[in-house]
């Protein structure tokens, strides 16, 4: 039986071979998602580990935030941005689990993350939902939460306008662009509770910064924040 099941295992390889989601090239039988090379070849950022990082420097004199830190640095045409890209447009939510995942340990190693918990993945607009299917940040969370061994609140924190995309607006449009974007269906769920709020690339903070505000004002506790790559 497990000779059979090995051998269709190893057929629809040969018929739809396992892509490394960095590189594109082939991936060997104890990779998984992402290859050898591209995984020794992430553009880490280390700000896991140190505070007053830039990530963090986003936020201040804006919302009050315990700590934050993006995984990896973002780069035009790098792996990273690949890896990003098919999560986002091609349906390869496996690879926002594994990221979610490799995020996950490297927030444990200082423990500047340890008090968080629940994670809350930054919610899209219900239109945007129904055009692509799933929201890139649940995927995230799906693996962080599957390492850190704590929930995932969604539908709490909803978006509740849509907002046109940020990549062509400046730094202030992007935050008037923000404001009053996200709202509560419920508090019960955030009061008093250190939460993690999460998205998948952090550039000017605008977007987390809009709804941090929302979840301190209905009485969140410490607020982290936690993003894959920082542009
Ligand atoms: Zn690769």
């Amino acid at each position: 039986m497990f000779l059979l099941f090995q051998y269709l295992q190893n057929f629809s390889e040969l018929l739809y071979p396992k892509l490394c989601g960095g590189c594109g090239n082939h991936l060997y039988e104890n990779e998984e998602v992402v290859c050898v090379y591209c995984r020794a070849s992430l553009p880490l950022s280390g700000e896991c580990d140190f505070e007053n990082n830039a990530s963090e420097k986003l936020f201040w004199g804006k919302v009050s935030i315990t700590a934050a830190a993006s995984f990896l640095f973002f780069q035009k045409k790098s792996s990273t941005q690949h890896l990003l890209h098919q999560l986002k447009y091609q349906q390869k939510e496996n690879i926002g689990e594994w990221l979610g995942e490799q995020f996950a340990y490297s927030l444990q190693s200082k423990g500047r993350f340890a008090a968080v918990e629940i994670i809350i993945p930054i919610p899209l607009h219900p239109s945007r939902i129904k055009f692509r299917g799933y929201n890139q940040c649940d995927a995230i969370a799906r693996g962080m939460a599957s390492v850190l061994l704590i929930p995932i609140v969604n539908g709490v924190l909803i978006r509740s306008v849509a907002t046109q995309s940020q990549t062509k607006k400046n730094r202030f449009q992007r935050f008037e662009n923000m404001e009053s974007v996200f709202s509560l269906a419920q508090t019960s769920a955030i009061k008093g509770k250190n939460i993690l709020l999460l998205d998948d690339v952090l550039t000017t903070g605008a977007t987390l910064v809009s709804a941090a505000q929302v979840l301190q004002q209905a009485g969140s506790n410490k607020l982290f924040v936690g993003a894959i790559a920082k542009a």
